[in-house]
């Protein structure tokens, strides 16, 4: 089992394992020997630190834990393309992660708490309330634990989402930190435009976003073009509802230049309407936008059904003609309830696609 006692390696800034080797009376360039190994080499204990010396590496492994998450299941989606582990963090709280590999992207699904406090109708998250946030090394040590895995068959990692369990800016320093450290030079160097923060529309850390200037992509669980409809899916709707949302998006956009992506779960017959459709394109007129269609996927405690895939592709139609790019997206692991809201920390009821009990 992990240590609980220990700080977590992965929660560490390079600015902070500088301080640590310094009050070890070692020189920095430890402190980016250590980054380098953890972050660009993907080393997980203590003893695989060979160029630093012996004293030191003792000192790494007497002061933090190496082992923040512990795989529990993986499953394996029918095509083989979708794979969902839940993972076991130190405190015994469980969260999932998901790789999805589709043409050459190696895309991970990876969630910054525990649970979800936003409470959305038709998401399995929601449906379970927020247990708590997760540490910046944990959001991290998910990336690093699919980042090993895929180095075993000689491939890397090509895109995150954050847009597993939890609302990244419901805990907005610790996803902030973790986008960081994956992205920093001197480790796994990911590129900010390869990754890809989903919010449910908290405003105020919307604008810091905006103000902070970041290069990471942004997207919007719109859902629904009225308020009636989305304060009734999506409850943080009645404190932002949508002029407020949509003015802060609007200022994102002004300031980045940068397009922003509104998802829309298709459930039939509520937010799947011509109508909606139409209310959409005026909502987003003119502004730098992309539509991401997606048929809902099924959770347990939400009673609405996907729509069908004409009505998808009649929807989008509305969209493009109204001057907004639009997709409808793959349903993509929906077979081991890996799909979009599907997440949720209990054990897999698809025993049947039980690939591996790493
Ligand atoms: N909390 C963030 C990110 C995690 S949810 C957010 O809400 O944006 C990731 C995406 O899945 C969101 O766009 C969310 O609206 C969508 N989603 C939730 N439940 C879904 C379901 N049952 N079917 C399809 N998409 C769903
Ligand atoms: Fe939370 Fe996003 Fe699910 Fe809403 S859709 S409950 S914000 S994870």
């Amino acid at each position: 089992m992990p240590s609980t006692e220990l700080p977590l390696i992965y929660d560490l800034t390079l600015e902070d394992l500088t301080a640590w080797a310094r009050a070890h009376e070692e020189p920095a360039y430890r402190a980016r020997q250590i980054w380098e190994g953890l972050y660009r080499h993907l080393w997980d204990k203590p003893e695989d630190f060979s160029p630093i010396p012996a004293r030191l590496r003792q000192a790494l492994a007497a002061s933090f834990s190496f082992r923040p998450l512990e795989p529990v299941t993986t499953l394996v989606s029918t095509d083989g393309e979708t794979h969902k582990t839940l993972f076991r963090l130190a405190d015994g709280v469980q969260v999932e992660t998901v790789r999805m590999r589709y043409m050459r992207r190696r895309t991970l699904c990876i969630s910054t708490q525990a649970g979800c406090a936003m409470g959305c109708a038709f998401c399995a998250t929601g449906q379970m309330g927020l247990q708590r946030n997760l540490s910046a090394g944990e959001i991290v040590a998910q990336v690093l634990y699919y980042a090993r895995w895929l180095r075993q068959q000689g491939e890397r990692v090509t895109n995150i989402v954050f847009m597993g369990m939890g609302e990244p800016f419901h805990n907005y320093d610790a996803t902030m930190q973790a986008i960081d450290t994956l992205n920093h030079p001197r480790g796994m160097a990911l590129g900010a435009r390869r990754m890809t923060i989903s919010t449910v529309g908290l405003v105020p850390q919307i604008r810091r976003f905006t103000r902070e200037r970041r290069q990471v992509n942004l997207a919007i669980s719109l859902h629904a073009a009225d308020d009636e409809l989305r304060s009734a899916l999506i409850p943080v709707n009645r404190r932002w509802p949508l002029a407020v949302l949509m003015e802060a998006v609007r200022e994102y956009t002004a300031a980045t230049h940068r397009r922003v992506t509104f998802e829309w779960a298709l459930i039939r017959d509520r937010n799947d309407t011509p109508a909606q459709a139409q209310r959409l394109v005026r909502l987003l007129r003119g502004m730098l936008a992309h539509v991401n269609l997606i048929p809902l996927n099924p959770t347990p405690g939400f009673a609405g059904q996907a729509t069908s895939r004409r009505r998808a592709r009649a929807f989008c139609e509305i969209v493009r003609r109204g001057g907004i790019p639009c997709t409808v997206r793959l349903r993509r692991g929906v077979d081991i309830q890996a799909g979009c809201g599907q997440l949720a920390s209990r054990p897999p009821e698809r025993l049947d696609f039980v690939l591996q009990s790493d």
